[in-house]
């Protein structure tokens, strides 16, 4: 008799938690009934590097990323606008951070597709241009048209209700699918879908279902990797790791303030002292907290000259500290070559110098090999990974930075929560 009662309170609790889920997720590209003629904007992932006019292959997943989203928009006979940006531009136009050079690598995505481009600042003194409205009404049904950087515009940084209104007036549906954005506030993430019809892309419904489905119940043992630069931007994610994680280990100018805070001499090395003060509040003995043993360092100046290892506490007043040393190297394979579940974000040194870049590229190795379900996110950890040509062999290549370390830290984005309103 008790079993009945208990398999009744079971089925009705699993219920009432599947309904309260599907209550919470917002509404996704494939539950649009009818988008045939429809002018739909789609917020891609276009913050790519271009090198001599040209993207590398591995930065191209970016913008493969939301293949499927513009696929299928174009299979059922929407007109496509890509809506996206790159680099900071501080609301100005700015040659060098164009979108012109992702053109080609769009139309190579989609062979057989007609892709426009509108190369002018689009909104200005408070409307949409005349050229741009021109450009928008050419855009057929099953065409794609790109605009240019959304950056170039004041107001998408300022999240201008007026710029969303505008935009969302001239089209149907608004797209969300590009995840390394969701962490932000700005009118292209959180306005436009305040005035329309707003849904999830499939290629941000994927990555947040695999994020899900590794991290929320992550296998033990569970190992956070951090560096990079700005620690001022991790800090929260820090705190928050180190009650979910088994280990943590510390690399890149990031492990230089906390060595700092734990009053190790830095040199001249890339810090932030005024995090110090935060950065103390976290249990730094923590015996899950790894920095690293050994570095190379090297006198800072314009070469670079002279580079050597030393232990950790015998860097001197004018020597940078670049990288994690072999030491390093070989105490964090050993702790990863454990681990069940890695997540890592942010170089280990500066390893866009050669010189630099061994802790990095031993690290990157020592990932891919693994038996773990390997989590890896962040644009310059991407690029790092990608030049070894190791980003196949990862579980998961997430294409936030900023936005994997906001939704490791368990924080609903912004980006997200602007679908499920209405
Ligand atoms: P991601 O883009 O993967 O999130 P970040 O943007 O946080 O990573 O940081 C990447 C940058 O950090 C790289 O450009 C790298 O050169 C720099 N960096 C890492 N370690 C050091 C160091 N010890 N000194 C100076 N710069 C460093
Ligand atoms: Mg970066």
């Amino acid at each position: 008799m008790y079993e009945y009662y208990f398999v009744v309170y079971i089925t009705i609790f699993l219920v009432s938690k599947i309904a309260h889920a599907k209550k919470h997720l917002p509404m996704q590209l494939t539950d649009l009934v009818n988008v045939r003629g429809k002018l739909v904007w789609v917020r891609a992932n276009m913050d790519i590097p271009v090198t001599h006019g040209r993207v590398a292959s591995y930065d191209r997943l970016r913008l493969e990323r939301n293949a499927d989203t513009v696929q299928w928009l174009i299979r059922h006979g929407a007109r496509v606008v890509l809506l996206g940006h790159r680099g900071r531009p501080r609301g100005r136009r700015n040659a060098n951070l164009s979108l012109q050079p992702l053109v080609p690598v769009i139309k190579r995505i989609f062979p057989g597709t007609s892709i426009g481009w509108h190369g002018n600042v689009w909104y200005r003194h408070g409307h949409i241009t005349t050229a741009a409205e021109t450009f928008l009404d050419s855009i057929l049904p099953g065409e794609v048209g790109v605009l240019e950087n959304i950056r170039f515009i004041p107001e998408e940084k300022e999240n201008d209700r007026e710029f969303a209104r505008s935009v969302a007036q001239h089209g149907d549906i608004y797209v969300q699918d590009a995840f390394s954005v969701c962490h932000r506030v700005s009118a292209s993430t959180v306005g436009i879908p305040r005035y329309t019809q707003a849904v999830m892309g499939k290629g941000l419904a994927r990555e947040l279902v695999q994020l899900e489905k590794y991290l929320a119940c992550p296998r033990h043992p569970y190992v956070a990797m951090v560096g990079g630069a700005k620690i001022s931007t991790k800090l929260g994610l820090l705190q928050h790791i180190l009650t979910q994680a088994d280990q943590v280990l510390l690399g890149g100018a990031l492990a230089n303030t906390i060595l700092q805070a734990q009053g190790v001499a830095i040199g001249r090395s890339l810090a932030e002292p005024k995090v110090l003060r935060t950065v103390k509040k976290l249990k730094l003995t923590n015996k899950k907290l790894h920095v690293p043993l050994d570095v190379v360092v090297a006198e800072k100046n314009s070469t670079y000259h002279h580079s050597r290892i030393c232990a950790v506490g015998n860097v001197r007043k004018r020597e940078r500290i670049l990288d994690i040393g072999p030491e390093t190297v070989a105490l964090y394979s050993t702790i990863l070559d454990n681990a069940k579940t890695i997540v890592w974000n942010g170089p280990m040194g500066f390893f866009e110098d050669a010189r630099f870049a061994k802790g990095t590229r031993a690290i990157g190795r020592a990932v891919s090999t693994v038996h773990a379900t390997t989590i890896i996110g962040g644009g310059e950890t991407i690029a790092a990974v990608g030049a070894q040509r190791r980003l196949q062999d990862m579980t998961v290549v997430s294409v936030g930075g900023g936005a994997l370390l906001a939704w490791l830290e368990g924080k609903q984005l912004p980006g997200i929560r602007a679908l499920m309103k209405k």
